[in-house]
């Protein structure tokens, strides 16, 4: 039966090979990877509440456009209006005119002007008439629109409070979590808590690497054997060992001696003989 890296002699929390802060200081790290989780979902709030006051334009801009179409009917109307008088009044001065008139031809034009002034109120009667129905359309539209409006104000109400129930209760995550950061920082001695927040605040809430295969995790570049090695073996308190490369704090899970050591016999054997 092979056995899958899950099965490894787990926690490192009692791994007598690592320094004894890294525990804390790993803890500490899970905690502010959630943090940082947690504060990128709270800076979507902001967005989604004003993405969900923009549903209102749409609606906001038909209602707009309707009672502008209102507006122009009316002016419409008016003009209409005018235009009627206006030829009622010159088809009247033409027919009182014709009473005088001594020639034949004079009259007959007079009745020419009259029949085309006639005509042309006839068509601004119409016009006043079509505006006028369509002015029922157009009333029609504003009520339409001002309804729709008031709908998706009160659906965008009710998804902008489910919006902040959902940004109250992160919050509140959140501060459950900056809680539990202070928790996880109470074992950690000073020296360790200034090396890791000037590691972490570089590197997005990460300061510790899991060194494996003879790699950095953090960065995938190569770790020198003796520093493998030091970390795997090195009982000494006082130091925690650190990426030439990028900084990271490094630890390891596994109490062995790297395979890029395997091949070499000598030192299986020099192993061996430090290990009493
Ligand atoms: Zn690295």
């Amino acid at each position: 039966m092979q056995t899958g890296p899950s099965n490894l002699p787990s926690p490192m929390l009692d791994s007598p090979f690592m320094h004894p802060a890294i525990p804390r200081l790993l803890d500490l790290q899970t905690v502010d990877h959630h943090l940082v989780a947690l504060r990128a979902d709270l800076d979507t709030f902001p967005k989604r509440i004003r993405e969900a006051d923009l549903k209102l334009n749409g609606a906001r801009a038909a209602l707009a456009a309707a009672k502008e179409a209102h507006v122009n009917g009316l002016k419409e109307r008016k003009k209409f209006e005018l235009d009627v008088d206006q030829w009622k009044e010159r088809a009247r001065k033409y027919r009182d005119q014709s009473g005088a008139v001594k020639t034949n031809e004079a009259y007959k034009a007079l009745q020419h002007e009259i029949a085309n002034a006639e005509a042309e109120m006839a068509k601004a009667e119409d016009r006043q008439l079509e505006i006028m129905m369509a002015a029922e359309d157009v009333e029609r539209r504003v009520k339409n629109s001002e309804a729709n409006l008031k709908q998706a104000e009160q659906s965008v109400a009710v998804e902008r409070k489910d919006i902040e129930t959902q940004q109250a209760a992160k919050k509140k995550e959140f501060d459950a979590a900056l809680a539990e950061r202070e928790h996880a920082l109470a074992p950690i001695p000073e020296d360790m808590r200034i090396l890791y927040d000037r590691i972490a605040k570089r590197h997005n809430g990460t300061a510790l690497a899991l060194a494996r295969d003879g790699q950095c995790r953090g960065c995938g570049m190569r770790v020198l054997p003796h520093i493998i090695q030091l970390l795997v073996q090195d009982t000494n308190d006082e130091e925690v060992y650190r990426c030439e490369s990028c900084g990271l704090i490094l630890y390891s899970l596994e109490p062995v001696v790297p395979h890029n050591l395997d091949a070499d016999p000598s030192h299986a054997a020099s192993s061996a003989s430090t290990s009493s």
